[in-house]
């Protein structure tokens, strides 16, 4: 575990994790980008959930909406009226702050005094082709197109209550006071799902995905002792929840929200139709039509990740720098950028070059060990440093071994031993020890 976020920001910037945005101009405050190594960790994160909670159960299906809604979706919501920040201003040099989080002293210029509090609307706004005044908004969060698209959902899947729908995308908040790295960004990615109960089965479902939600943080390798569960008290939830777990985590600047859990009530189908989009199916299925055909809005739990949240504590977690000799992100091999790196013992032999090139392109027809890392500067052991510190498993050399009797080394990242391995045998070595890692 990590003890500062200096050393995550300086890894991220060295490795191609992540990059200040828009550096070159002078950067733009609080935005990121996410470089080669810092997209693959991204990717797998994302692809890990919706293998999860979307293709390993029957009952979550999947959406993909548009970033840009009808406004109206907004004004049902409520996000046009409610979805704002109290905002406070140093009355000396005007530095804008979140009232409910100032400190005692401007950080700016040590001002004692602020302004009232004002509601400031957290949506960015823009405008829909030529016509002036055809304002859109940029989504806040993913969750509401599963509502808006419910009946459409529920025509083309003939799925019944309890199911959910799962989405994965960006959204955008204009936050007063981003900061801590990719921790709070005005434009960030979310991992949905919108489960749609019976009224009667919410404390069973919202006990179900709280369940699910610490199991997941295990899967992605966060140890649960550095995780909280925060019981959000009535008067911080938001109007619409009847209860809030807010799964906090330890990070380098202190125990912040990572992820959240709510029960929305049916607040939100009621919002978006007039008319209850749901008939039971029940008394159908009993054969008696004249039973349970009643139509009702279901209600809804509804677990949400932050996905750069997760890649942070995901960071956090990997990061071990206890060894002098060389710093370890202990990544799950899932999610690794790179799964395997190939190297030839030294550049400068064509014969070694080439049988690395060979193992290298054997490897590669394999798609769950892609991609592979190559590497041929400088010596092995600092080409074992170089992949330990972006997380790589396992790291191959071929040597003047591998020329006369066909076998390889094969180094694990975390117990640094070494094993000679056939090459025949290596893709099935390499993908057992993938697929058996805790
Ligand atoms: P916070 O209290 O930190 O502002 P929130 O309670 O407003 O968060 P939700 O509306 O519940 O957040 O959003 C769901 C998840 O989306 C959060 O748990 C978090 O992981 C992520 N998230 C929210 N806002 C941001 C942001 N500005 N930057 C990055 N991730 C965010």
């Amino acid at each position: 575990m990590v003890d500062s976020i200096e050393k995550i920001v300086s890894l991220c910037k060295r490795r191609g994790f992540v990059y200040p945005g828009s550096e070159i101009y002078g950067g733009l405050a609080n935005s990121w980008d996410y470089g080669p190594l810092g997209v693959e960790l991204k990717n797998n994160i994302k692809n890990l959930w919706w293998r999860r909670f979307v293709h390993s159960r029957d009952d979550i299906v999947g959406l993909d909406a548009a970033l840009m809604m009808n406004s109206k979706v907004w004004e049902a919501s409520g996000h046009l009226k409610e979805f704002s920040d109290p905002l406070a201003e140093c009355q000396k040099c005007h530095a804008r702050y979140r009232a409910d989080q100032v400190g005692s002293a401007c950080e700016s210029c040590g001002g004692k005094k602020f302004t009232e509090a004002k509601q400031f609307n957290l949506m960015f706004k823009t405008q829909l082709g030529p016509v002036e005044g055809n304002n859109v908004y940029l989504r806040p969060e993913t969750a509401q197109a599963m509502f808006v698209d419910f009946k459409n959902v529920l025509d083309t899947t003939r799925k019944t209550v309890p199911f959910g729908i799962a989405q994965i995308g960006k959204a955008f908040r204009n936050e007063i006071t981003p900061g801590n790295f990719i921790f709070r960004t005005r434009e960030f990615e979310q991992m949905e799902i919108e489960y749609f109960i019976k009224k009667e089965n919410w404390q069973d479902s919202f006990e179900h995905w709280r369940r699910e939600m610490l199991s997941w943080l295990e899967d992605i390798g966060v140890d649960l002792r550095h995780i909280h569960e925060l019981e959000v008290p009535a008067e911080e939830r938001a109007h619409y929840s009847k209860r809030t777990i807010d799964f906090e985590f330890d990070f380098p600047f202190g125990r912040k929200e990572l992820y959240g859990l709510a029960y929305r009530t049916d607040f939100d189908l009621k919002n978006h139709f007039a008319e209850p989009p749901y008939r039971d199916q029940d008394g159908a299925a009993k054969g008696d039509p004249r039973q349970g055909r009643e139509e009702f809005y279901p209600h809804v739990i509804e677990p949400t990740w932050g996905v750069d949240r997760s890649l942070l504590a995901v960071l956090c977690s990997a990061y071990d720098d206890s060894d002098k000799n060389r710093l370890v992100l202990k990544l799950k091999s899932g999610l690794a950028p790179y799964k395997v790196a190939v190297f030839p013992l030294s550049a400068n032999k064509p014969d070694l070059v080439n049988k690395a090139r060979s193992v290298y392109k054997l490897l590669t027809t394999n798609y769950q060990l892609l991609p592979i890392a190559w590497d041929d500067r400088g010596n092995v052991g600092k080409r074992y440093y170089s992949q330990d510190e972006i997380g790589t498993p396992y790291c191959i050399t071929v040597d003047y071994q591998t020329l006369e009797d066909e076998t390889v080394t094969v180094r694990d990242r975390d117990t640094m031993k070494q094993e000679r391995v056939k090459v025949e045998d290596l893709e099935s070595y390499i993908t057992a020890k993938i697929n058996n890692a805790p």
